[in-house]
């Protein structure tokens, strides 16, 4: 067996990962994010300026979409999930972003007998919405993406997961980001969509999990951390990866976000369900061309990327994380503007949407993306509060 075949997984072919022989685990310590604190080439006044942004005092104020008030509906929409996120930062844990949440919940002594794996997906799937996740999915524990390591926020030294063994699935959660919002782009009102989907999923997931661990089974909630979600959600039968490097869901485009939790119940598996999104993305650049700072690639997937916080031996789209998180930095704010203009950015409970996914998804798909052609302008942040006051 090659090397190439060594990291080669059943079921990669449907779900459109193409691994190759330079394929090495991600460590999260490469992740922009985490550069910022740590790499020099990364860590600037702007950076500086962004994750102080997210205290009032040292919010920048620049008119329309970054007045006080949208900083400060931003920086509340936050609040639970910082709240979680910090709990144990001094002992170097992150939770939830560089590493996974810790449990409150005991492994109940008494395990819950499972007869039906696939009865029990239905169950979590209905527990998950219960809890308020918008899209449940479930697949195989892959530890091709989980980062190599943790990482201890005190020195950003590396520091190991311990996951605890005999892990076998991972159920991803979908949780919806706020159309209005979204619109808005860039903006700092616009990541209170951001903030408000983190402080719901951080409490979806941990409450989901919690279910698990009273049925007698592990099950560790999980965020941006341990692992890389996309290739997760995309086996778990969630959506297909895009140019633009989210998930398009049939559900909510692109516009949501994801976490996970590892897990020994036993539960039956989704499977991968290609749309049709990659023939797609062939024909649009879309999110390229809106990118303000060209971080975003043209042409077909490529191995490999543009600098350290790309993934190696994986084929893919890959954006320029240097870029993108440059302009972040300068905007004091995080920019989903390639979500906001992206064509499967709809609200698909509308029959006319579901109409233009079924043509998307087509050999028309050249006709649905003409369609497309005059949707996805930023709208003015003062639109959103104006709107909320005129709801009133
Ligand atoms: S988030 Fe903004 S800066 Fe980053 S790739 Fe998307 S459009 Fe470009
Ligand atoms: S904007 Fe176009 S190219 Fe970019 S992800 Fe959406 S459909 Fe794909």
């Amino acid at each position: 067996m090659s090397k190439h075949e060594t990291f080669r997984r059943e079921g990669d072919d449907q779900s459109g990962i193409e691994v190759t022989d330079q394929f090495a685990r991600f460590s999260q310590k490469n992740d922009i994010f985490s550069r910022a604190f740590w790499d020099d080439t990364i860590r600037s006044k702007h950076t500086a300026k962004f994750f102080s942004s997210y205290r009032m005092e040292a919010a920048p104020r620049r008119g329309d979409g970054f007045t006080q008030r949208d900083f400060a509906l931003r920086n509340a929409a936050w609040l639970i999930s910082d709240i979680m996120s910090e709990r144990f930062a001094g002992k170097g844990r992150r939770e939830g972003f560089q590493a996974p949440i810790s449990c409150d919940t005991p492994v109940a002594r008494d395990k819950l007998n499972v007869e039906d794996p696939a009865l029990m997906a239905q169950e979590i799937k209905k527990i998950a919405a219960f809890f308020g996740a918008d899209l449940c999915g479930i697949t195989d524990f892959d530890d091709r993406w989980l980062y190599e390591n943790r990482i201890d926020v005190r020195d950003f030294s590396d520091a190991p997961h311990d996951l605890p063994e005999g892990l076998t699935t991972v159920i991803v959660l979908g949780h919806e980001m706020d159309e209005d919002l979204v619109a808005t782009y860039p903006s700092a009102l616009a990541g209170a969509a951001t903030g408000r989907a983190y402080s719901h999923e951080a409490s979806v997931v941990m409450q989901t999990a919690a279910y698990i661990r009273n049925l007698g089974y592990e099950a560790v909630p999980s965020m941006n951390d341990t692992a890389l979600v996309i290739p997760y959600a995309i086996k778990a039968g969630l959506g297909e990866y895009a140019r633009n490097q989210l998930v398009i869901t049939p559900e909510f485009g692109p516009r949501l976000r994801f976490s996970k939790i590892f897990t020994n119940l036993p539960i039956a598996h989704d499977t991968p369900k290609p749309l049709g999104v990659r023939a797609f993305c062939d024909i649009c650049t879309k999110c390229a061309d809106a990118c303000p700072v060209k971080a975003l690639p043209y042409g077909p997937p490529e191995v490999g990327g543009k600098n350290s916080s790309a993934i190696k031996g994986v084929r893919k789209w890959t954006s320029d994380a240097e870029k993108c998180f440059g302009f972040w930095a300068k905007m004091a704010s995080d920019c989903a503007i390639c979500m906001r203009v992206c064509p499967f950015n709809r609200d698909f409970s509308k029959t006319r949407h579901r109409l233009w996914l079924k043509l998307a998804l087509s050999r028309f798909r050249r006709f649905a993306l003409w369609l497309d052609r005059k949707r996805g302008e930023r709208v003015k942040p003062g639109t959103w509060w104006e709107n909320k006051r005129a709801q009133r």
